[in-house]
């Protein structure tokens, strides 16, 4: 009983104000479901709830003008049963110990949802970049993985980009990382500059996978992608790339939004010249006079919305409003659990976080052979295998959804727990 009652709180997914959800709580209710899907005891649950390591650090950095200003920072390795932890490294004021731990458990969903030889880590720091100088960035950079050396590498955990962080600061952290150890070390570090060992495809990588969960969701839904309707919330990498793909497709991008507001338009906005416009952290909104609230956009007309922004975007205050057939989460977290269910009552077709936004990671993947065979592969290549990989595993999780009668992300989910918690028992660990 008490185990019960300390599980519930654990998992209820204790609601903030206007619906939201803390996000740790919420993935480890979906977590929990999809091991009681699969019939397995309680002692993995245990396991998985939490990361297996969690290492925050301090780190001093030099301003510009002299003063010293000491960051926070953190690494979540959720669980290392398959391979060495994988995941990002994000730069944002609203980095928390919570949310790193949350984004390491969906690192370890998304490996195991394409199939990757990794669990799942991720990284953070709480800061600024839009107020940071590339000088003072490129300290922060190496400060970090100076304090975390000693528990990443590339065949223990392996870093990447993420919110606010990018290529450059890839290229600083492996040099950083190859000057500790003495020696070059591209594997270390993924979504690093071509000229360093970078991968062809992987900044529009995670776009690349949201372009082809939405080619296949609206094969199912008997959407023709030329002509539909597709509203994007959020112009960051994800967001802008996609925006692209789509413009190519014949698809009309009707609405789009940056963290300020939002554009709207029912005949197509003109992406080509957005996109030109954008600065370096997707902002476009400011150039306009008109502009919708985020909150309008996401009740927009449409066929496809896509949320490409952040945590908690469709509640259940706003999921009855959706007008979407389709809506597959570029972003992490973008929908609750309360939202999931009005919306797969609705019948709107869901396509969850840890499916549609595998397209990063897997190409990181492609990196990290590619670094250790030291062989390189051409665009086309990168392209054709994730194609394979994105089409393979959305089939996959849209089978089990139909044959178990669940949702898309609860059976995206148990595929994703499957191949660890088989990997931690082989291993003699549950
Ligand atoms: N940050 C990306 C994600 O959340 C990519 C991680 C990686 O490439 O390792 O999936």
């Amino acid at each position: 009983m008490e185990g019960n009652e300390k599980l519930d709180k654990e998992t209820t997914g204790k609601k903030v104000k206007s619906g939201k959800q803390d996000v740790l709580l919420s993935t480890r209710t979906v977590v929990k479901t999809a091991l009681d899907k699969l019939g397995y005891p309680q002692e993995v649950y245990e396991l998985m709830k939490e990361p297996l390591r969690m290492m925050t650090v301090r780190i001093p950095v030099r301003m510009d003008d002299g003063s010293i200003k000491v960051f926070t920072g953190y690494r979540a390795q959720h669980n290392d049963a398959v391979g060495p932890t994988k995941g990002g490294v994000r730069f944002h004021p609203d980095v928390s110990e919570t949310e790193v731990k949350a984004l390491s458990i969906w690192m370890s969903l998304k490996a195991g949802i394409v199939d990757l030889p990794y669990g799942g880590g991720k990284g953070g720091i709480v800061c600024d970049p839009r107020e940071m100088s590339f000088p003072e960035l490129e300290r922060l950079s190496r400060g970090y993985v100076r304090a975390i050396s000693q528990i990443v590498g590339p065949t223990k955990d392996i870093p990447a980009p993420d919110v606010f962080t990018n290529s450059q600061i890839m290229a600083w952290m492996m040099d950083e990382y190859s000057r500790m150890k003495e020696f070059d070390s591209p594997g270390f570090i993924t979504g690093k500059p071509i000229v360093l060992g970078g991968s062809h495809g992987r900044e529009s990588a995670t776009a690349k996978g949201v372009t082809i969960c939405i080619n296949e969701a609206a094969k199912k839904k008997g959407i023709n992608i030329e002509g539909a309707r597709v509203v994007i919330q959020g112009f960051g990498n994800a967001g802008s790339f996609l925006a692209k793909f789509m413009h190519d497709a014949g698809a009309k991008v009707v609405g789009i939004s940056d963290v300020y507001g939002a554009l709207h338009d029912p005949d197509g906005l003109d992406i080509d010249y957005l996109l030109d416009r954008r600065d370096s952290f997707g902002t476009v909104s400011k150039l306009f006079k008109e502009t919708l609230t985020n909150e309008e956009l996401l009740e927009l007309d449409c066929d496809i919305l896509v949320p490409a922004a952040i945590e908690n975007q469709i509640t259940e205050m706003n999921a009855d409003k959706v007008k979407a057939q389709i809506v597959v989460e570029a972003a992490n977290g973008p929908t609750t659990i309360e939202a999931t269910k009005i919306l797969s009552d609705r019948g709107v077709l869901l396509v969850p976080d840890v499916l549609a936004s595998a397209g990063g990671v897997t190409v990181s993947y492609f990196e990290w052979v590619q670094n250790n065979q030291g062989y390189y592969w051409s665009e086309q290549e990168v392209e054709e295998r994730l194609e394979k990989v994105m089409v393979n595993s959305f089939e996959n999780v849209y089978r089990l959804s139909t044959s178990r009668n669940v949702d898309m992300r609860l059976a995206a989910y148990m595929v994703g727990v499957r191949k660890m918690a088989e990997a931690s028992r082989f291993r003699g660990w549950i």
